[in-house]
């Protein structure tokens, strides 16, 4: 299917994250973070993996303390992907994380403030060429900053935090650095990113802080992210979301791919919104689909259709779907039938189809199809539900005829 993204990207220097890059004409990444401690080394590299199967390429761990630094130590190389350590208060414990062996480091300017220490943390992480990230929050803003700017969280200030911390590391000739500022309030994250990519070519970590729990952490996480990336912002992402960190890693990628920013490696389900002419339930089925594809690598768009009389055209772009019709299912392939199964197998079937165009390609899939016969009991399917229905079963036209007599 079509994976193809019109967006014209900004173009950024391009870091290194491990073995990840970041910016430049890399892929936009995404990325997670782990919420077990990170000294409890099973229980971390667990989440990892569960995370990277999720479709994570960089997770970030918390190094808030020297057991959980000691714990990375065991962790990077143990990990599938590249991993940030996140440093808050204490300059000494991003020594500590660059001793580990992070493959990077994130700083949050507002926490870690005398110049000093973070151009002495520059030069370690230069050292041992440790890229880090400068992670503005809108919520942890540097005291004096947020005094300057009126007592609010603006932009502007977010901005400044960022440049300013910026120019130390320059001070020390260090480079490798991409950027955040990131807020609770989707319009302020926006404006704030957008006025940062205008006046540096550092790769630029999206997100919207603490979104809170879905679906609000979702919208208001897709609202940000996406606003940004449609405008060719945005080098790597990170949805915060107050759940489980595999609902993050999914939507990261389930966004890009939905972009086109992402080659697909999921099925993009879709389904009708259902009406008077459904057959089926449509949420029903839809839902067991969903189920059945979640954990499969098919990159294909398939449809879940309520009725075999709009169904196929409605969804002819699919790659596969299903309609429903007199207790049957219709399954059709780029718009042409290619078999009709019980009701009660039409989520089995559609995963057999899919299994077997993933592995034999359409013209296989087509080839072994009765095609004809599939279209003629469409055909009687659909004359079937019309004779029933009539043309009009959810009384639109009528309505309209109404309206237009008024
Ligand atoms: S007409 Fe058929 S395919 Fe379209 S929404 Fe209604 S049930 Fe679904």
């Amino acid at each position: 299917m079509d994976t193809t993204s019109s967006i014209k990207r900004k173009n950024t220097r391009q870091i290194l994250v491990g073995d990840v890059p970041i910016g430049g004409n890399a892929p936009i990444t995404v990325q997670s973070m782990t919420t077990t401690k990170t000294s409890d080394v099973d229980a971390t590299l667990q989440q990892i993996y569960s995370l990277a199967a999720a479709g994570a390429d960089i997770v970030r761990c918390t190094c808030n303390d020297f057991e959980a630094a000691e714990g990375l130590a065991q962790i990077v190389p143990r990990s599938p992907v590249p991993i940030v350590a996140d440093v808050h208060n204490q300059y000494k414990m991003a020594l500590a994380a660059i001793a580990s062996g992070v493959d990077c480091l994130r700083l949050n300017p507002g926490n870690i403030r005398k110049p000093a220490h973070i151009k002495a943390v520059a030069e370690a992480a230069g050292e041992q060429s440790v890229p880090i990230r400068i992670g503005v929050n809108g919520g942890s803003l540097h005291p004096e900053l947020y005094e300057r700017y009126g007592g609010k969280v603006t932009p502007e200030a977010m901005v400044e935090s960022a440049l300013t911390e910026l120019r130390y590391f320059e001070e020390v000739g260090f480079e490798e650095v991409k950027i955040s500022v990131k807020a609770s309030n989707v319009s302020l994250m926006v404006e704030a990113y957008r006025q940062l990519s205008a006046v540096t070519d550092h790769p630029l970590h999206l997100g919207v802080t603490e979104a809170g729990p879905p679906p609000t952490g979702l919208i208001k996480s897709t609202a940000g992210i996406a606003s940004l990336l449609l405008e060719g912002i945005g080098d790597t992402i990170r949805y915060s979301l107050t759940a489980d960190p595999v609902q993050e890693a999914k939507a990261g990628r389930q966004l890009l791919e939905a972009l086109g920013l992402r080659e697909r490696k999921n099925v993009d389900l879709i389904a009708c919104p259902s009406c008077g002419r459904a057959e089926i339930d449509v949420y029903d089925v839809a839902s067991k689909a969903q189920t059945a594809f979640e954990d499969k690598r098919i990159p294909l768009q398939i449809a879940v259709m309520g009725c075999v009389v709009n169904g196929p055209g409605e969804a002819r772009d699919a790659d596969l779907g299903i309609a429903a019709g007199n207790k049957r299912g219709h399954l059709f392939v780029k718009g042409q039938n290619v078999a009709v199964v019980k009701e009660d197998e039409m989520v089995e079937t559609l995963v057999q189809w899919a299994e077997f165009i993933t592995e034999n390609g359409f013209e296989a899939a087509l080839a072994r199809a009765d095609m004809e016969k599939a279209q003629k009991e469409a055909e009687k399917d659909r004359k079937r539900l019309l004779a029933i229905q009539g043309e009009d079963v959810n009384e639109d036209a009528a309505r309209v005829d109404l309206i237009r007599k008024i």
